[in-house]
């Protein structure tokens, strides 16, 4: 059978000699020696310093809101996302104001974004939708002149380059997933990246419930990153290199075969990709299905990302059209994508898209 992915597993005899050392120092959370050691070396490969490593990456961005004291307001973001990006503005009873996307990059249309503005919103919470960078720049310059922060739901952007530096480190903060179904991952587990120092050790002190010994300093949470889940984080990072080419291998081969066929993300001048989704677009979602039903035939699945769009939702409570992210949410699908997928798998499953379109 092939899934649209596969965790990444190093060799457990490896990982057993992680475990042993926790076993040794009987130190299981609360900043112990692998969660220090995974935010320093996060924060080499981010280039930023201010890297907190936490349970998720939903809880991940719900602390980012907290630190920059957001608690009450709208929050301007994507529809076109997993639903973590719009439920975590929900739980911290926030309201999701939604701007539709650019048909190309599949990001939040900054065009869009300022008609969205009013006196009540306080930042906007973007995707890097597939790895793919936001209008960034276009962002920022909105964000600077009504004064709100931008945070950017990077949870597909591990590895990813924008401009000669990581995609994480842009924005007011980003959040990362290393959620076992990403590229990269520590089981569960995800990142902030703060660009500033302040707003840093708020979220820092936000992630282990706000209080330094009986001080109670501020309202927090627990978010904190246990060491099994930092240990394997440690370990897996030795493999990223060969992640990184192996993952491009596979990627090259669908789009050598598919472009022209099927519709690829349009990736911006100065991205270099992290290879961590393969979205093709469909003419139509009668042409999806019918490629996805073939493909199902053959014990191959892969995965209708993101379907249904988020403002469709029935908790979310949406009634303006989103014309964009409702059609190209019923025409995507991402195709299976993993280490160990081998080459012929991979021209099997073009061939049998082709066979069926
Ligand atoms: C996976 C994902 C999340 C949630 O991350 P978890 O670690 O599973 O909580 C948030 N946003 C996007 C875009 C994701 O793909």
């Amino acid at each position: 059978m092939i899934t649209v992915t596969k965790p990444f597993l190093p060799d457990v005899e490896e990982f057993k000699k992680y475990v042993e050392q926790i076993w040794d120092n009987k130190m299981f959370t609360n900043g112990g020696p692998f969660v220090t050691k995974l935010e320093s070396e996060l924060a080499k490969i981010f280039g930023n310093e201010n890297t907190i490593c936490v349970t998720n990456g939903t809880i991940a961005i719900q602390v980012a809101l907290l630190a920059f004291g957001i608690t009450e307001g709208e929050i301007i973001t994507t529809p076109f996302s997993y639903v973590a990006t719009t439920s975590s503005i929900l739980l911290e009873k926030l309201t999701p104001v939604f701007v539709d996307i650019d048909e190309d990059t599949l990001c939040i249309d900054a065009n869009k974004i300022e008609e969205k503005i009013t006196e009540n919103t306080k930042a906007i919470l973007a995707v890097h939708v597939f790895g793919i960078p936001c209008d960034i720049q276009a962002i920022e310059k909105i964000a600077k002149k009504h004064n709100i922060k931008v945070i950017y739901d990077a949870a597909h952007a591990f590895n990813a380059k924008y401009l000669n530096k990581s995609l994480l480190d842009y924005g007011d903060a980003s959040t990362c997933s290393f959620h076992a179904t990403k590229l990269y991952h520590t089981g569960e587990g995800g990142c902030i990246v703060f660009e500033d120092n302040d707003i840093f050790e708020k979220g820092e002190l936000i992630r282990r419930f706000g209080h330094n010994g009986n001080d109670h300093l501020m309202l927090g949470t627990n978010a904190k990153m246990s060491e099994l889940h930092a240990s394997l984080g440690v370990l897996n990072l030795n493999y990223i290199d060969m992640i990184h080419s192996k993952r491009k291998e596979i990627y090259d081969t669908y789009f050598s075969n598919l472009n022209g066929v099927l519709k690829f993300q349009k990736q911006p001048k100065g991205y270099e990709s992290n290879y961590a989704y393969v979205p093709v677009i469909f003419k139509s979602e009668s042409e999806l299905l019918k490629v996805e039903k073939a493909l199902n035939e053959n014990d191959i699945f892969p995965r209708r990302y993101f379907y249904p769009s988020l403002d469709s939702i029935t908790y979310v409570n949406q009634t303006e059209p989103l014309p964009i992210s409702a059609a190209i949410s019923k025409s995507i699908m991402c195709l299976p994508l993993y280490v160990d997928l081998p080459k012929e798998d991979v021209i099997k499953i073009c061939e049998i898209i082709k066979e069926n379109l």
